[in-house]
């Protein structure tokens, strides 16, 4: 499930979210109403958490290999498959949620 805005119940798509998953802001401007939409507070935890778990396993090969190849390859493929369904979790508020 995409998100959908919660100004204009517009269901975003998949392009709509991951072409703003590198942008620093806070927020992401709807493209069909352009008011500003924050991701709510479970889905920063839920990028927190995944992002975590994705550097981990990173961190835990460099330490047990002695090669740097096969972590870097490992983390490009999980970041890459994360951020293919990276907007399918992602979830919107018309305002900004602390993280508790
Ligand atoms: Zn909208």
């Amino acid at each position: 499930m995409r998100p959908i805005c919660q100004n204009c119940s517009r269901t975003w798509t998949w392009w709509d979210v991951a072409k703003n998953s590198f942008n620093i802001r806070k927020y992401i401007v709807c493209p069909c109403c352009q008011v500003k939409q924050y991701p709510t507070s479970g889905t920063i935890k839920f990028d927190f958490v995944m992002c975590y778990a994705i550097f981990f396993v990173f961190l835990t090969m460099v330490i047990r290999l002695d090669s740097l190849i096969p972590p870097i390859t490992v983390l490009v493929i999980l970041f890459g498959c994360y951020q293919m369904v990276y907007p399918f979790f992602h979830r919107l508020s018309n305002t900004k949620e602390g993280l508790f």
